[in-house]
């Protein structure tokens, strides 16, 4: 079976007329999911207008084309919380979950990730489709559902992984008192944590 998570680009022109897209034009993107996994596909707003009544795609939002900015040089790059999302997709093991999804939280935290959608996936559990704002690519990532137990765990996980220390004494006692984590906002306290204990916090302003 297709695994559940991907990173998928966007394409640089449409899909249907081929003309490239310019910086700060509007694209319309589906998602459909398929045997081979998920596909992307990118249309200008005509070609949308065209398309998008025979289209089945699974998830389907507006963007914002930006120009790609010039590659950096990889090597004078530290690791963060978004490299290291990126080798996790890539290594495709179902034990980073948990992390692969705090990681994402924190980017959509640091406003580098976009949430575009919500989906049930084939096990019932929730897959979110994110975009990357800059890149445009499409993140995506099954939702563990974690407990605030399983949580504290995670976090300590990933500040280890980014380099970080965690604080001594720190323990998962708090998780007797909420053993659920249904509320996004619990989620995203912890998300801010991991940025704050890794200096990984500059958040960037929305334009
Ligand atoms: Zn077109």
């Amino acid at each position: 079976m297709a695994q559940e998570w991907d990173i998928k680009s966007r394409s640089e022109a449409c899909t249907a007329c081929e003309k490239p897209f310019l910086d700060k034009q509007e694209y319309y993107a589906a998602l459909a999911f398929g045997e081979e996994g998920y596909a992307r596909t990118d249309f200008c707003g005509d070609c949308w207008t065209e398309h998008k009544e025979n289209s089945q795609a699974y998830s389907m939002w507006k963007g914002v084309f930006r120009m790609p900015p010039p590659p950096e040089d990889e090597a004078l790059q530290k690791e963060t919380a978004e490299s290291l999302l990126r080798k996790l997709m890539e290594d495709d093991d179902p034990d980073k979950i948990n992390v692969r999804y705090i990681l994402t939280i924190m980017l959509e935290r640091k406003r580098i990730l976009i949430e575009r959608d919500v989906q049930i996936g084939r096990d019932g559990g929730k897959i979110r489709v994110y975009e990357h704002r800059q890149t445009g690519e499409t993140f995506v990532v099954p939702d563990p559902s974690l407990r605030l137990d399983e949580l504290e765990e995670v976090q300590e996980e990933v500040v280890i992984m980014l380099g970080g220390k965690v604080p001594e004494g720190k323990g998962s006692k708090a998780a007797l008192e909420a053993p659920d984590l249904s509320d996004p906002a619990e989620l995203r306290k912890h998300a801010d944590k991991v940025l704050a204990e890794t200096g990984d916090d500059d958040f960037e302003d929305d334009d």
